[in-house]
């Protein structure tokens, strides 16, 4: 096992790690700190592609955290880089909000309705059914079909809705093709991380989160470090029977950020 203060970029979920609800949890801003004191730095991650970058920024801010939109790394921004390091300045044929299509133009991925290279589903909240047919007939003509990330709700405060898995799903009934997938759990999204940051070492990365099915089990298909926070939905019982194990296990943030002051006085 890699010693913690060899860490010096960790990805960092959000909900349930950083905050919850609408709360920074314990430590959050005493880790961030810390990291920026020993010259370390975070990246926020979700699979959520249906906001931008700087939707997350404005959340954390709002919240206590003064971050930039660089500081975060959507699903969507995930799939933006992949597609970018499969063909430059790819085509796309995009199932999305329109946050989600002005975050692929500003990373160089052109959106068009005619001859795609890829068809690209995200959460998209903006969904006709026009675009569902349109997308299908480019499916059957052979255009590989991506898909920002599997989940198959959003809970919202109303309640959970259909998410880019169930309209994957659904593509996927409909023509019998099934998308390559970015987001967590899937090391595809780490792979945009580090296209993301190219001067991070894979070694010198972790994956910090309160999740084993997502974060963590992205962090072992990746081979980069994990660490599970219980300040969110794992419970002790929950990690002793699962088959996927963290190379860490703390409480939450804060108790994190002791450890890593720990390692990084130890020498
Ligand atoms: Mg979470």
């Amino acid at each position: 096992m890699k010693r913690l203060r060899e860490i010096r970029c960790f990805m960092l979920d959000m909900d349930g790690t950083f905050y919850l609800g609408h709360r920074l949890l314990p430590g959050a801003l005493r880790f961030m700190r810390y990291l920026a004191e020993s010259g370390r730095e975070a990246v926020f991650v979700t699979n959520n592609s249906s906001n931008s970058a700087a939707y997350y920024a404005d959340k954390l801010t709002s919240l206590g955290w003064a971050a930039q939109a660089e500081d975060i790394l959507t699903a969507g921004q995930a799939t933006a880089y992949y597609l970018r390091a499969l063909k430059p300045a790819p085509k796309i044929f995009l199932l999305g909000t329109p946050a989600l299509a002005a975050e692929m133009a500003a990373l160089g991925v052109q959106l068009t309705e005619e001859a795609p290279d890829y068809v690209v589903l995200g959460f998209d909240l903006t969904l006709t059914y026009a675009k569902l047919a349109q997308a299908c007939r480019f499916l059957r003509a052979g255009v590989p079909f991506f898909a920002t990330h599997p989940d198959l709700n959003c809970p919202t405060e109303s309640g959970y809705i259909p998410d880019c898995g169930a309209l994957a799903a659904l593509l996927h009934a409909a023509t019998g093709v099934a998308p390559k997938v970015i987001g967590k759990p899937n090391r595809e999204m780490i792979e945009a991380m580090l296209l993301k940051k190219p001067k991070v070492p894979k070694a010198q990365l972790a994956m910090v989160g309160d999740r084993l099915y997502t974060d963590v089990a992205m962090g072992r298909a990746a081979e980069i470090t994990s660490i599970l926070v219980l300040s969110g939905e794992t419970q002790p019982a929950d990690l002793r029977q699962s088959a996927i194990q963290p190379d860490y296990v703390f409480d939450h943030l804060a108790a994190l950020a002791e450890a890593l002051a720990r390692d990084d006085a130890a020498g």
